[in-house]
Parts: structure tokens; C-alpha cells; sequence
């Protein structure tokens, strides 16, 4: 018996009009970063393993648990990236980007890869589109990502986006919170993965969804008590300006993000529609990232937003997903003599800028079943006796009215009537 093959488990396959849906959404998140002049990156699909276990953080779920890693066959230690921002760091830093001015502003989308427990809107291989603004700490380019963000979700019709905003601080703050908080923790009665966690970077523990954690770790320490003069009037500037541009936002004190780069700005967009994986988006500022990969100091902040659960969130709010281009012309060719003039009616027609498309190798009736689900405006019928005297029948698909006109008058009157010739 011959084996059936499936999409390996976490992943699926997007198929029409899904797909066609995924294309829009993605080219609607991108828009407004394309807009405000940021440049498009492309990096490989794999990187070394040691950039994300360096740059995501040895204590994370995504580094210790999560990745796909292999040994290549010229022994490379490889790992399908997890996530955006280390890599496209890595390029910056490997082509000496920040040599030609700074900052550097960089949008990307594509394929990430993580070894998570598969759920409605979780899955192992996800698509993001995400963007980065590198070489400054100036708070403007914080608020800058998050208001370039919202404006995309806002434009794909979404209105049950939340943001949710916290500042980690930067090494000023950091270790008197870090050393607060793994007290509080201590206290605590944990699990072996939280009680490591507690040792290796106790803000991860806050990260912890379960509701008896959530419960214990009401009264614990929250870092904007902790933060320096610097962060805190960093954090307001950006706070001030989200504000200005219109956005209200939640100020979530124990927001923690799964990947350890994060200084300073943290935020989260969520969407109630979407059961446990709420968060359709998020990003923040990595101000520590460039050096830690082998580079120089570039700050930097962006954000990575989910093309997947984007989807999801569209579909929950009831909107009407965005379609592909619709078919305007359909050939129905009646004989072999038709079938190749057809092809070359089509053909003239495409290059022309007309969308169009025509039945092969079937009956009349399936052709004009065809012809009736391609959502054509015309068509055109055609068979070898037409051929014979020079003329083709145009149909128009919406009334049934049909007309007969010269073979060679074809191409110029559809364009007409789809107004293409001016
Ligand atoms: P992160 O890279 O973890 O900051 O995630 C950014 C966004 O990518 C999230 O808000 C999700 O929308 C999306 N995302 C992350 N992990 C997954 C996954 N396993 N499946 C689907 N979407 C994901």
C-alpha cells in the first residue's frame, strides 16, 4: 500500500482564497512600515545556532525547548530561526549597515520555526511580518513602531486590538528588580523549570499563564517601581506620544516577552478573539542585542506581528478577508482548432493587463461551469465553425446577453468594456 503523506503536525497548508487572504494580510501589515521609508531585508531561513542561543537567551522556552536545530552535512550546527530580530541584527552587523548612517529602518516577513505545542493559533511553522528601527535609543523610534503597528491592524478593518506597554529598563534597573523579585520568587512554592528560572532570569517566570501562577505572583515586585531616572523618562516620552497619535494603550506592569533581548519599551498587541493565544503582535526595544551577537552598541527597537493569528482575529470580528484578483475574461473554446486561438485571444488579453483565463481539455458544459465559477465579467465562446468565419461570440456573464463580433475586434472590445484602453 502506498503511504498517505500529511503536513507534518503544528503546520497546514494555506489553499485558496486562504491563501489569497494571507497575501493581503501581509502585504496590509507591511504597508505602513513601507510607507514611512523602511527598506526591505531578506535573510536565510537558517542561521547558526549559536546567534539565537546567544541572542534570544539561554533561558528562554524558544532557545531550550523550541528550536529546530541539525547538524548539516558538512557538520554546520544550524537552526531554522525562531524569530526575526537576531538575524536581521546579524546582517546589519556583518555588512557594516551602520557605517552608511544611522538608524538603520528594516521591515521583513517570512517563515519562523518553533517546536511549541500545537493549538488554534499556535502552531510550529507561522509567518510575521516584522520591522526594525537600529542605531538609536531615541523613545520616538519606540513609539514610532508601535503607531506604524496599530495603523496596520487598523487598516485590515480590525477594532478589537488592544495594546499593551511596560518598560523593562536598562541595566540601571534592571539588576535591583532581578534581585527583588527572585526574593519574591523564592518565597514561593515553584515547579523544577520555574525554580531554574528563578536562578537564570527570573522576569521569565512572570511569563508563566497559568492561572495558580498568575494567582502567586499577584503581590509580586513590578519593575516600573524599580526604574531609573533615565528608563522612567525614557518610557513616559513614549507613553506621551502613543498618546498623542491617538492610541490608548494599558499599561501592564508584569508584561514579559518570550525572548531575553528586551531593554527598556516591552509591548504586546492582544485580541480577545482568539482564546489563549491572544497576542497577535508584539515587539520592544533591544538595546544590549548588537553587542551580545559580536557587533557594536546599536540600540534598537521593533516589533514582529503575526500574519496567522492576524487571520484569525479577522475572521473572529466577522470581516470580509481580503480576495485575490478576480478573472475578467474567460475563453470557452469549443475544438482544437479554438483551443489554440483561444490561447492566443488569452494570451494577448493578459499582456494587456487583462485578467483572464480559459477552460482546456473539457465539454462545453464543464467549460461554461468554468467560465461561471471564475467570476468572469465576459466571455468569449468560441468554435472551429467561428473560426472558420472570422468570428467570435462575447457573452456577458452577469445577463446572458451574447454578441457576435469580428475574431479581430475581440481583444480591442473587451478592453473597452473593461475599460482598458485609455
Ligand atoms: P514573538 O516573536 O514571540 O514576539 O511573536 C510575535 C507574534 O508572532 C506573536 O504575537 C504571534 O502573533 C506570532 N507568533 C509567535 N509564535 C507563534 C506560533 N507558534 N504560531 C503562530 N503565531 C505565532
Amino acid at each position: 500500500m502506498s503511504q498517505e503523506f500529511r503536513a507534518p503536525r503544528g503546520t497546514f497548508d494555506l489553499l485558496p482564497p486562504r491563501g489569497e487572504a494571507v497575501l493581503a494580510i501581509r502585504d496590509a501589515l507591511s504597508a505602513p512600515v513601507r510607507r514611512a521609508g523602511y527598506g526591505y531585508v531578506e535573510t536565510p531561513i537558517f542561521e547558526d545556532t549559536a546567534l539565537f542561543e546567544r541572542g534570544v537567551g539561554e533561558s528562554t522556552d524558544v532557545v531550550t525547548k523550541e528550536m529546530y536545530s541539525f547538524s548539516s552535512r558538512g557538520g554546520d550546527e544550524l537552526t531554522l530561526r525562531p524569530e526575526g530580530t537576531a538575524p536581521v541584527l546579524r546582517a546589519v552587523v556583518e555588512h557594516g549597515l551602520y557605517r552608511q548612517g544611522l538608524p538603520i529602518k528594516l521591515w521583513y516577513a517570512g517563515s519562523y520555526f518553533r517546536y511549541e505545542r500545537p493549538q488554534r493559533g499556535r502552531y510550529r511553522h507561522f509567518s510575521q511580518v516584522g520591522a526594525e528601527v537600529i542605531g538609536t535609543d531615541d523613545p520616538t523610534a519606540d513609539a514610532e513602531t508601535i503607531v506604524l503597528a496599530m495603523d496596520a491592524y487598523q487598516a485590515l478593518g480590525l477594532t478589537g486590538v488592544r495594546l499593551l506597554i511596560n518598560s523593562l529598563g536598562s541595566d540601571e534597573s534592571r539588576p535591583a528588580y532581578r534581585s527583588a523579585l527572585r526574593t519574591y520568587l523564592r518565597g514561593l512554592d515553584l515547579d523544577d523549570d520555574n525554580r531554574q528560572r528563578v536562578e537564570l532570569n527570573p522576569l521569565r517566570v512572570l511569563d508563566d499563564k497559568r492561572p495558580e501562577m498568575q494567582k502567586a505572583l499577584h503581590d509580586a515586585p513590578v519593575i516600573t517601581d524599580f526604574l531609573a531616572a533615565d528608563d522612567r523618562a525614557h518610557h513616559d516620552a513614549v507613553r506621551s506620544m502613543l498618546a498623542d497619535a491617538g492610541l490608548s494603550f494599558t499599561d501592564e506592569p508584569r508584561l514579559v516577552r518570550g525572548l531575553d533581548y528586551y531593554t527598556r519599551t516591552l509591548y504586546e498587541f492582544v485580541h480577545e478573539g482568539l482564546g489563549a493565544q491572544s497576542a497577535v503582535g508584539g515587539g520592544g526595544r533591544y538595546d544590549g542585542l548588537a553587542e551580545i551577537i559580536g557587533g557594536p552598541r546599536l540600540p534598537g527597537v521593533g516589533f514582529a506581528l503575526g500574519v496567522d493569528r492576524t487571520l484569525l482575529a479577522m475572521e473572529a470580528e466577522g470581516l470580509q478577508l481580503p480576495a485575490g484578483p478576480r478573472v475578467e475574461v474567460f475563453a470557452v473554446p469549443i475544438g482544437v482548432d479554438a483551443a489554440r486561438r483561444s490561447f492566443a485571444l488569452v494570451t494577448q488579453l493578459r499582456r494587456t493587463g487583462v485578467a483572464a483565463d480559459l477552460a482546456t481539455g473539457r465539454g462545453l458544459k464543464g467549460a461554461m461551469k468554468a467560465a461561471d465559477r471564475s467570476g468572469a465579467t465576459y466571455a468569449i465562446v468560441l468554435g472551429d465553425r467561428d473560426i472558420v468565419a472570422g468570428v467570435a461570440q462575447i457573452r456577458d456573464l452577469r445577463t446572458g446577453e451574447q454578441q457576435q463580433l469580428p475574431l479581430s475586434d475581440v481583444v480591442a472590445e473587451l478592453r473597452r468594456r473593461l475599460r482598458k484602453d485609455g
